[in-house]
């Protein structure tokens, strides 16, 4: 049985009728063949929005023109850092004492300026390698120029004769146990002298012989070395304004320590 006969026998024949009289196209759709004025030929394609068409691709499209150059500013001159060793642009005071440890004999080289968060500072530090043409030191040592000018002068004028006289030989080197330090005073909060580049502790003198003095106090206090060590101690205080050594108290057992700190009426401390 067709399928026109079946639906006769169910809807019947005159409602058939209208149905397929209503749908010839829709009969034949399915076969590709359009008859002409009943369905478009190339229905419109949708463009969608931001595709470029064909007509707009040949309008042409206008170029940027190039920014003009802007003409090359010459690079900014950086301020040159001073050369090493060279004290330019020093207050009077410190060139002063530089030219009085140059004409010492004393080698010295300008340091950047200290300045530390907790105080500890050095506007004008210098390192020192010696204290007279003759005495080295050992390591060089960081200090304001005051404190390396005060060891200067007291290592040519004093030391010498004061070794020869108790020692009975020239000094060759000494041994420093620390210059510039960043630390507060033992059991204080203030800040020690050698916060300021402003002490130098000296741990043991050595004699051209080899021979080392260590300063600590000696088995014998009547043989060379404690002779040398106690008219050291004694002429070095009022050149230095502290000094400290074995006997003052726990911490400067095993050294002197010589400083520049200011006081009343250039008054010196010495115990
Ligand atoms: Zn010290």
């Amino acid at each position: 049985m067709t399928d026109h006969h079946l639906a006769s026998r169910l809807i019947g024949p005159a409602i058939l009728a209208t149905l397929l009289a209503a749908i010839p196209l829709a009969a034949h759709a399915g076969q590709g063949q359009h008859r002409s004025g009943e369905l478009p030929a190339h229905p419109p394609v949708p463009t969608l929005r931001g595709e470029l068409r064909q007509s707009e691709l040949s309008v042409p499209v206008p170029i940027p023109t190039p920014r003009p150059e802007r003409p090359k500013e010459p690079p900014e001159a950086e301020p040159k850092p001073p050369a090493p060793g060279k004290s330019t642009g020093l207050p009077k005071r410190e060139r002063t004492c530089r030219a009085a440890l140059t004409a010492l004999g004393i080698d010295f080289t300008d340091k950047a300026p200290i300045a530390e968060a907790d105080g500890c500072a050095i506007p004008h530090p210098i390192i020192i390698r010696r204290l007279s043409r003759t005495i080295a030191l050992e390591p060089e040592a960081l200090v304001n120029c005051r404190t390396a000018l005060a060891l200067a002068r007291f290592f040519v004028d004093q030391a010498p004769s004061l070794a020869k006289r108790h020692l009975g030989q020239a000094l060759h080197s000494v041994h420093h146990a620390s210059a510039y330090v960043c630390r507060p005073r033992r059991g204080t909060q203030k800040l020690s002298e050698h916060a300021f580049g402003n002490a130098f502790d000296i741990g043991v003198f050595t004699l051209t012989d080899g021979t080392q003095v260590p300063v600590e106090v000696q088995k014998d206090p009547n043989g060379k070395a404690a002779k040398f060590l106690d008219a050291f101690r004694a002429a070095a205080c009022g050149p230095f304004k502290t000094v400290l050594g074995p006997g003052s108290d726990a911490d400067h057992g095993d050294h002197f320590h010589l400083d520049m700190k200011a006081r009343r009426n250039d008054h010196a401390f010495c115990r």
